[in-house]
This record gives C-alpha cells, structure tokens and sequence, in this order.
C-alpha cells in the first residue's frame, strides 16, 4: 500500500508531506527524561507519542535510528543558567553520588516505559558520555564568533547570531521582545546579555559533576548534549526532532542556533512537539501536589487518585487524544479509557472464538475493504491516533455481529478481519492484551479462591484434585506452601 504520510511540522507550522533525507533510512532524535525523579503523566505522553511515530514509521517500512537521549547533567533548577543542578540536588539531599541517582532513575524510567509497552529506543546516549564532543561543538561555535567566554564559562551571543539568523524561528518569540522581557542585568551576571545561554559552565567549588575543558573545570550547559549527540548519531542534518512542547523555547531553539552556528545547517528537516498533560484542568506542577507518577497510578496510591489504574488504560488514554491536542486528565477520564480498552481487547479475544461460514455478508464484506483504508489515512494525517481508535470501535461493532450470528464471515476473511486488528491495536498502537493477573488485585482474589477450592478438595479426601491443582500451579511459576495454618503461594518455582 501507498503511504502518503503527512506531518505537522512546528517550524513551518503546518502540515508536510513526509520526505526522509535517505530512504528508507529515517532519523529521529527525542529529547528523554532528566532522570532525578520517578516518571510521572508528563513522561508518559512523550514516551508514548514517539513511540507511536516509531512503530509507525516502522510499519509502512522505513528504517528507524531512534535515539532518545538520558540527562544526567548540566539541567539547572528551574531550566535556568544559574542554580544547582537537578540530580546533584537531589545526590546531596539523599547523601548518594549523582551517578547513582542518575542510574536509579532510569532504570526505574526504563522499567515504567516497559510496563506501558513503549519500544526501547535504537541508541539511548547519556550527556555524562558526551562531554568531549560538547567540547568540541562549543569550540566550532567560538571559532565562528556566535560565543564569548568569561571567567571560565562560555555563552551563546543571542544578538550577535540573530543578525545572521532568525533567533525564536520554531517558538515563534521575537527578539525585541524577548530583550524587553527578559530581567535587567544584575552586577553578578556575567553574561553580555540576559538572553544568552550557557554552553558551558565553570563549576563552582561544591558542584560535583565537573570534567577539565580549555576553558575551566565545569560542565555543559544543558542544551548542548542534545546538539552534540544527535549530530553524533544522527548526522549535522537528520530528519526528526521530537519533545514536549515544554521544551520548544529555550530548549529546542537554542538547539537550533547551536547547530546553525557549529555546522551552518538547520539540525533537523521536521520538528515535531506533543502536547502538554493537565490535570483536572490545571498545569502540573509541584506545588499543586498534582505531580502524579506513573507508579502512582499503577498503585492508586496518591491521593488525587479514585483507585489503581493500570498501564494500558494509561497507554489508551493518551493514544485517544491526537498528539498534538491538549489531554486533560481526571478519574472520569481514565475510567472511561479503561473501559473502551476493554470493550477493544474482549472484541478482538471474540474475533478468535468467531466460525466462518461459507461467505462473508455484503455489508461486513464493504466494511473489511474500508476499514484498512480509513485507518491508514488516519495514522497517514499526523498519526491520528483517536481517529483509528474510532475506526477500531466501527470493526469492534461488527465483530459483536458476528458474535451474535448476525453476520457471516468467510474463512479467508475473518483471518484478514483478525490480522488487522493485531496490526492495529497490538502492532501499531502498541497496546498489549492485560489479563486479570496483570492487577496484583485480581490476582490475589483469584489465588484465593483456587487456594479455597483445594482446601475443598483434601477435605473431601480428593487428593488427586488436591495436588493437581499444585502440581499444574508449580508449571505456571507459583508455588503453594502447605503449613498447619493453611496454605499460601508466591510467585517463583
Ligand atoms: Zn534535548
């Protein structure tokens, strides 16, 4: 099938059709987790939505470097050029070396990501493992006159490139207004002028993460990893850069005058931003207490929570939303995700149980030709995923027909009718059938009633019943503990 793939590319602020550079080769390049804190809603969207893009891209038959980069230095507080830096913040608070803060995160990021089913980036670099070609890059931008040092740091000359090149061209901002926005210089900056931005940083005497440079002891500024590893991996001109729409300005635009500077090229040939989360209509933030992470929700232990909710009700409540529309998240909301991803999975358990018959009836037979049609242009129009969700709730219709004998199906088309489902729900939205033993819940209760049952059968001397139930249990992986007060299992053989 032809794809005529469009995106939404937020430098031209329009829709464009998808061109890679060197097909089928694609690039993409997204900005990943500061990884000083539990993942939490926020995380999730962007993690999800390029996962999408991903699978996608990899669908209709493109090769895919995905690289998704790990922070673990250089990101001040308050995404500032002044401040202590985030997970050395959080290393002094906890008495731990950064590092290990660093690895304790993402290996609980990585673990969150897999419960909601998102791919494994290609590459996944690190800025600690990237400070030689920072170096280097801050070097070409010095050469180039687009940066100054002073006192052993080296910032971004804003004014100085925005007469060469249009500075706030992706968030759209307008350099006089970002010179009258932006505080009066205080005597302690050293910065020629507030907007300009650190590429480096001289480490002051307690800042622990610091590697020599020809400038100071110090550490990249935190927009640099992002220029410095993706031209790495990726080349000085790729074809996607993704993130939140959080990180448009200053994140992505200084990004872009880096790589202007350094290399003379636009980074990238598509930018493309998800939408932010809100929670019961309001901006996350700290102070709010509305910081909900992703444990948190499969857990239902935060209070802004009615109960648990589990990973692939997260997963289906972002994929109902375009990527680029706002997501507004409450209790209702993801009750009623969980209920249409269920609704989805016990169609698609039914397709299997379905009998053909000798031929398909005329109206499901128009349906089976329209359905991939529509579905693909939906993911074709800048992965519109809630459309193709629609499109999978028309199919979940017929499928409930021919569960009641209603309709009739062929062989050969009810093994297509199930083949695009898998494609669909599991291959592309990259949802996952969760059973009951997926809830801890679910799966006491149903321990204990087997636990119960066996009890039945030695009361009644059916030893047989008794020890088949164990024996059939020990092959599944849990293991039953007979003790005089009863009997208890745990997972493992
Ligand atoms: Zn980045």
């Amino acid at each position: 099938m032809e794809h005529k793939l469009q995106v939404y590319n937020t430098l031209s602020r329009q829709k464009e059709n998808f061109e890679p550079l060197n097909p089928p080769m694609v690039g993409m390049y997204v900005c990943g987790p500061t990884v000083y804190g539990d993942a939490h809603l926020g995380h999730a969207r962007p993690g999800i939505t390029f996962d999408l893009i991903f699978r996608y891209l990899q669908h209709i038959g493109y090769k895919v470097r995905y690289v998704r980069n790990i922070t673990d230095v250089g990101h001040l507080e308050n995404d500032a050029d002044e401040g202590e830096d985030k997970i050395a913040k959080k290393a002094r608070l906890e008495q731990l070396e950064p590092m290990e803060i660093a690895q304790y995160y993402s290996d609980r990021y990585h673990f969150n990501m897999g419960q909601l089913n998102v791919l494994n980036p290609s590459i996944e670099p690190r800025a600690s493992g990237h400070i030689i070609e920072q170096i280097e890059m801050i070097k070409k931008i010095l050469a180039t006159g687009f940066a100054y040092e002073i006192n052993g740091s080296v910032y971004f000359d804003v004014l100085q490139y925005s007469k060469k090149y249009p500075y706030g061209k992706l968030s759209g901002r307008v350099i006089d207004d970002l010179m009258s926005n932006t505080r009066e210089l205080e005597g302690q900056d050293e910065k020629h002028n507030p907007m300009d931005f650190a590429l480096w940083k001289k480490a002051q005497p307690e800042h622990i993460m610091r590697w020599p440079s020809p400038w100071s002891d110090g550490f990249p500024g935190w927009h640099m990893e992002c220029s410095a590893m993706s031209a790495k991996y990726l080349g000085e001109h790729f074809d996607i850069h993704g993130g939140g729409m959080d990180l448009l300005f200053p994140h992505h635009e200084s990004e872009i005058a880096q790589s202007q500077a350094a290399n003379g090229t636009d980074p990238c040939k598509y930018w493309l931003h998800n939408n932010m989360i809100t929670i019961n209509g309001q901006k996350m933030g700290k102070s709010l207490n509305n910081f909900i992470t992703l444990n948190e929700f499969f857990s239902g232990t935060h209070t802004g929570l009615d109960r648990a909710y589990s990973p692939m009700c997260i997963r289906f409540f972002i994929l109902q939303a375009q990527y680029r529309s706002t997501l507004d998240f409450s209790n209702e909301a993801l009750n009623a995700a969980e209920k249409g991803y269920k609704r989805l999975m016990t169609a698609i358990l039914n397709l299997k149980k379905v009998q053909a018959s000798a031929s398909t009836g005329p109206e499901l037979q128009k349906f089976l030709v329209k359905f991939p049609v529509d579905a693909y242009a939906a993911m074709d129009d800048d992965f519109n995923s809630p459309i193709l969700i629609a499109q999978l709730f028309e199919a979940v219709k017929w499928i409930n027909m021919l569960i009641e004998k209603r309709e009739s199906i062929s062989e050969p088309d009810l093994h297509e009718f199930q083949r695009l489902m898998n494609v669909f729900a599991f291959e592309i939205l990259g949802l996952t059938e969760e059973t009951a033993l997926d809830s801890s819940e679910s799966m006491d209760g149903l321990m204990n009633l087997i636990l119960e049952l066996r009890q039945l059968a030695k009361n009644s001397k059916d030893f047989a019943t008794s020890d088949r139930i164990r024996d059939t249990l020990k092959a599944l992986g849990i293991t039953i503990k007979d003790t005089k007060e009863g009997s208890s299992w745990e997972l493992g053989s």
